[in-house]
């Protein structure tokens, strides 16, 4: 929830364009803060890599390729062995390299692999190779959506799964349900497929949250996804988006040269603007 909201002029590049496709965490992103939209998807600067985005992506490759065993193969020992394989080998990607050293996101990698055999137990887990990082390219309600599911289960009951790393999600639970109740939309409009359940899987937390595919949120979502493509084309529009000042404010990379938090700050999308985020390090992608 925003504690303040404010209009900001920006000065946009000569052909401002919107992506082609939208994803969940654009939407998310939006709605958070539309000026922050702003800066990464129209004014295309890359917010630097976060210890805790390489910490989750390689996690998220370990558990995949866990799954991708067979179940009796799908052992601790075994995951740890994928950790040490694939770990160092994404630690050598130009984004993840200032983190080779970091031991800190190290021990909570692998505190979240071996918490998976504390939350379920893989062996269990009836999933098919296909069904693992599932890729979703769907028009919903006029928008080209794209996704992708980190497992989708079929066990008397269809469930889609994401996996998330970090802290307790605590009481913004439903704020995490909303990517899952997408892609069940996702996957209804692009597959035909009813999705009965979604989950979250909470590894350092430990944690699994189930809900049910509620159909009322279920097209919410959908009609956020809407909402949020044709504000951003009115935005575009008026060269103006919306700052929303919140908690996530001490987080964004863009604090220093948003009028909503600095009232000095040059014109978003301005020379000086470029080129004091260039002076923090920021780079175009
Ligand atoms: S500092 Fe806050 S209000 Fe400003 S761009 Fe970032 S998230 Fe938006």
């Amino acid at each position: 929830m925003a504690e303040k909201q404010l209009r900001v002029e920006v000065e946009q590049p000569a052909k401002p364009a919107l992506p082609k496709r939208v994803s969940y965490s654009q939407m998310s992103l939006y709605q958070q803060c539309g000026l922050k939209y702003f800066f990464s998807y129209i004014d295309s600067w890359r917010e630097p890599p976060t210890s805790a985005l390489a910490g989750g992506s390689i996690t998220h490759e370990v558990v995949e390729y866990l799954y991708r065993l067979e179940p009796a193969e799908r052992t601790v020992e075994n995951a740890l062995a994928l950790l040490r394989e694939h770990g160092p080998r994404m630690l050598k990607q130009t984004e993840y390299l200032p983190f080779v050293d970091d031991i800190k996101m190290k021990h909570s990698v692998r505190e979240a692999v071996e918490n998976l055999f504390k939350v379920e137990n893989p062996p269990e887990v009836v999933v098919q190779p296909e069904h693992l990082e599932m890729e979703l390219n769907v028009v919903i309600n006029g928008v080209n959506f794209f996704g992708k599911v980190d497992r989708f289960t079929v066990d008397g009951v269809n469930r889609v799964t994401d996996y998330k790393t970090g802290k307790s999600p605590g009481r913004f639970i439903d704020d995490k349900l909303a990517q899952p109740y997408l892609y069940a939309l996702g996957f209804k409009t692009q597959y035909d497929i009813d999705v009965d359940e979604v989950e979250l899987i909470f590894l350092n937390a430990q944690e699994v949250v189930r809900r049910p595919a509620d159909i009322g949120l279920v097209t919410s979502m959908g009609e956020q996804l809407a909402t949020m493509r044709a504000n951003s084309e009115r935005d575009v529009a008026e060269s103006a988006w919306d700052a929303r000042v919140s908690r996530l404010c001490d987080y964004c990379a863009f604090q220093k040269v948003c009028p909503a938090r600095n009232p000095d700050a040059p014109q978003p999308g301005s020379t000086l603007c470029d080129t004091q985020l260039s002076e923090a390090g920021l780079l175009h992608k």
